[in-house]
C-alpha cells in the first residue's frame, strides 16, 4: 500500500510539472518526525548562568512555538542546583509548560546505566523527578516519558530488562531516538566561538551541523527501509543548547525539505515499529535503528563520518560533552 501511494504521488508529480521532463523530481514521501531535546533546563548549565540559560531557553521555546512543533523536554534536575540560582533555573524549566510543551526524565544527574550500575541508577530516576512532579502538578500533568543518559540502555540483557521493567513499574515509557546527528558536538564549539564573537567560526559550524544532520537524516531513512522495510515515524535527538536556541528553525528547514512534518512523540511511538524485536545490549550507547538492525543480525554500514574538524577542535578546547558526567563532583 504504502508504495503503491509513493508511485502515484511521484506520477502526480510528474503530471503538474511536465517541463520539468527527465529532471529529478524529488518523490513525496509522507514522513514524520517528534522532536525531543534533551539535558534541560540547558546541556551546559554548569557553565552557563542563569540568565543565559533563561534566554537561550526563551529563544528556543519562541522559534519551537511559531512553528507549531510540538516537543517533550527531557531534564536533568541536577542542574537547577545552583547556589542563589534555583528559582531562576526552575523558571527556566516552567518556560517549556508555559509555552504549551511536555517535560520528561532523564536522570538526576544523567547518569549512565552503564556506568553505574542498577540500583543506584533506579535512585536516579526517582530523585529526577522531584522538582518536574512538581512543576506538572498544578496542571494535572504527570511524568511519562524517560530517556536514557548517553542512550545507554544497559551492559547485558539482565540489567536492561530489569530497568525497564522498572521505568514500567514508575509509569514510564521509554523514548527511544531514531535521527541522531550529534548536535552537542557543535554546541560545545558553537559556544565557545558565541563567547569569543568569532562570527565566522559561528557560521562554519552552523553550515556543517546542517550538512551533517541531513546526511543522518538521508542514511537513517536508508536503514529505515533496510531494517523495518519501511520509514517508521522517527524520533529526532536535540539538546538544550545556544545552538539549537539560535539555530533550530533552519534545521527544522532541513526536515520540511526531506518531506518531513512535525508530530508529538505520543503519534511517534504509535508507530509499529516500536515494538520491533529489541535485544541490544553494548557498552556504547546507540539509536533504536542500531538496535533494530543488530538484532537482525545487520550491521549497520555507511553512517556518515563526523567532521574530524569539529572534533579536534573541541578536543583542544577541553570542552566537555554538554552532559554532565556521573563522576563529577
Ligand atoms: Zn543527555
Amino acid at each position: 500500500m504504502k508504495s503503491l501511494s509513493i508511485r502515484i504521488a511521484a506520477a502526480f508529480t510528474l503530471c503538474m510539472f511536465p517541463s520539468s521532463g527527465t529532471a529529478q523530481t524529488p518523490q513525496k514521501v509522507d514522513r514524520q518526525v517528534a522532536v525531543t531535546i534533551d539535558d534541560l533546563p540547558a546541556g551546559m548549565a554548569d557553565r552557563l548562568p542563569a540568565a543565559d540559560i533563561t534566554a537561550l531557553t526563551a529563544k528556543l521555546l519562541g522559534t519551537l512555538r511559531d512553528q507549531k512543533i510540538p516537543v517533550v523536554g527531557f531534564v536533568n534536575e541536577k542542574k537547577l542546583y545552583k547556589t542563589g540560582e534555583v528559582d531562576e533555573r526552575i523558571k527556566a524549566l516552567q518556560m517549556w509548560l508555559d509555552y504549551g510543551f511536555e517535560l520528561g526524565n532523564h536522570t538526576y544527574s544523567h547518569a549512565s546505566l552503564n556506568q553505574v550500575g542498577l540500583k543506584a541508577w533506579e535512585e536516579e530516576v526517582i530523585r529526577g523527578e522531584s522538582v518536574t512532579n512538581m512543576l506538572l502538578a498544578p496542571r494535572k500533568m504527570k511524568l511519562r516519558y524517560f530517556r536514557h543518559p548517553y542512550l545507554d540502555t544497559g551492559r547485558d540483557l539482565m540489567t536492561r530488562r530489569l530497568a525497564e521493567a522498572f521505568l514500567v513499574e514508575r509509569g514510564y515509557r521509554i523514548a527511544p531516538i531514531t535521527l541522531d546527528g550529534w548536535d552537542w558536538m557543535f554546541a560545545g564549539l558553537y559556544e565557545d566561538a558565541k563567547k569569543r564573537n568569532d562570527t565566522a567560526l559561528q557560521q562554519q559550524i552552523v553550515k556543517e551541523y546542517l550538512a551533517y544532520h541531513d546526511a543522518v537524516f538521508a542514511y537513517s531513512e536508508q536503514l529505515s527501509i533496510k531494517v523495518a522495510g519501511y520509514e517508521p515515524k522517527q524520533i529526532l535527538l536535540l539538546h538544550a543548547s545556544n545552538l539549537e536556541a539560535d539555530h533550530i528553525g533552519e534545521l527544522m528547514d532541513v526536515l520540511r525539505k526531506r518531506g518531513y512534518r512535525f508530530v508529538t512523540l505520543e503519534d511517534a511511538l504509535g508507530d509499529s515499529a516500536y515494538s520491533l524485536p529489541d535485544d541490544y545490549v553494548g557498552e556504547e550507547g546507540t539509536g533504536w535503528l542500531d538496535h533494530w538492525a543488530i538484532t537482525q543480525g545487520k550491521i549497520p554500514r555507511g553512517a556518515p563520518v563526523f567532521p574530524q574538524w569539529v572534533m579536534d577542535r573541541t578536543k583542544e578546547l577541553h570542552l566537555s560533552t554538554g552532559t554532565v558526567t556521573p563522576s563529577e563532583p
